[in-house]
């Protein structure tokens, strides 16, 4: 038996990112990034308008106020997408859009609910207030200068940046490949759920808890069917598990039962155990083991152990298989709401609720510190809250 710290150190020392692939950057989200980006181009490409209105020069208008409006002669309009032809001289304007491009001599773009059309001449516009040089003009290369970096190597990609990808006019991506997660449920006793129950038998729930997990994780899971326990449906589940992902995930049949196949199939197919049992409870007969570029992560069964043992051992294997840097291991301490007896000689996981706002934290599975505490209660503990992260 190896303490968590060992056991954490073991998976984390095995794993390497998986090779690199290229994605449309429309199945990016969440993928992980192996090169930087840095633009191709100004963004925005060209001084265009943030307004509705008039393309002018500043100075044309300095003393315009509602008292005693300026005019200026329209030259013409520009929609967005057009361009100008001519130059803005001094004593004239061009009407605009919001995205226009900003025509030549001008430097500045004042909105329309500023200015009055004069009714007696079509071509003239009047200004009821003076403008800034530049104001309500988008500057080409203020949101990001041509050859700036837009994205580093190892960023998880966000909605954001994907968008700030697309308008500088990237159409795919390098990431690192998204790991396939097997997840074979072991256990005689397991029943397909929506299947009526024989005596004895149970509905299977881990894969479908296990499917959500590893879809948070930012990988793809690959659900097996049940494998009851013997030697022969341990060994072929697990290889085609193997031949077909990254990593299989197992639940159940790591303990010392006389049923129990997991560890033995797995080294029968030549795979190599790095160990066996951590000192935690629950989940002590956690498995880990390697064949060649494949993963085994032997979960004991009860659902309980089956969702620690994947937030405390396959969730950080699984960030650096997808590329990220940061295994996120560390878990958030909190502060027992109520006084709970923990008399145990492991570190031990209790099912709890954890109040995120209360105490400023992303919520992850709590571990019980040795000193126990005493602040208000707010809710029995009962079930396990976990990360959006
Ligand atoms: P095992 O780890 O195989 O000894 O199983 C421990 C306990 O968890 C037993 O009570 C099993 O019936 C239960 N169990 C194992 N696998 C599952 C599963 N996939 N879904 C629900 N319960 C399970
Ligand atoms: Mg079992």
């Amino acid at each position: 038996m190896i303490e968590l710290e060992e056991a954490l150190k073991r998976i984390l020392s095995t794993i390497q990112p998986l090779e690199h692939e290229t994605v449309a950057l429309t199945e990016a989200t969440e993928r992980v990034l192996v090169e930087p980006i840095m633009s191709p181009v100004d963004l925005p490409r060209f001084d265009n308008s943030a307004m509705d209105g008039y393309a002018v020069r500043a100075a044309d208008l300095a003393a315009a106020n509602a008292e005693r409006p300026a005019s200026l002669q329209v030259l013409g309009k520009v929609a967005a997408g057009g361009v100008f032809a001519d130059k803005v001289a001094a004593g004239t304007c061009v009407r605009l859009f919001t995205g226009s491009p900003l025509p030549e001599g001008a430097d500045a773009v004042v909105m329309q609910e500023a200015t009055r059309l004069d009714p007696s001449r079509p071509d003239t516009v009047w200004f009821l207030e003076a403008v800034r040089p530049w104001e309500n003009v988008r500057l080409r290369g203020e949101d990001a200068k041509r050859g700036a970096p837009l994205a580093e190597a190892g960023d998880r990609l966000t909605f954001g940046q994907i968008g700030l990808l697309a308008a500088a006019g990237l159409l795919e991506l390098k990431v690192s490949r998204q790991p396939r997660v097997g997840l074979l449920a072991t256990g005689s006793e397991l029943a397909e759920p929506g299947r009526p129950l024989q005596p004895g038998q149970i509905y299977e729930s881990n894969r479908a808890m296990l499917a959500a997990l590893v879809k948070r994780a930012g990988a793809q899971p690959d659900i097996f069917p049940l494998v009851p326990d013997t030697m022969e449906a341990t060994c072929s589940a697990l290889k085609r598990a193997l031949d077909r992902c990254d990593a299989a995930i197992t639940t159940g049949g790591v303990s010392v039962g006389e049923f129990d196949f997991v560890k033995a199939a797995f080294e029968q197919l030549g795979g190599e155990l790095n160990f066996w049992k951590v000192s935690i409870k629950p989940g002590k007969p956690f498995v880990f083991g390697r064949a060649g570029r494949k993963f085994l992560f032997g979960l004991p069964g009860n659902p309980v152990s089956t969702f620690l043992c994947f937030e405390l051992f396959v969730r950080p294997a699984l960030r650096l298989l997808r590329g990220l840097k940061d295994a996120g291991t560390v878990l958030p301490m909190a502060t027992l709401t109520q006084d709970y007896d923990y008399r145990t000689d492991r570190p031990t996981y209790h099912p709890a609720l954890l109040d995120a706002t209360a105490a400023g934290l992303p919520v992850n599975v709590v571990r019980t510190t040795r000193a126990p505490s005493r602040v208000e209660r707010r809710r029995p503990l009962s079930c396990v809250t976990i990360s959006t992260k």
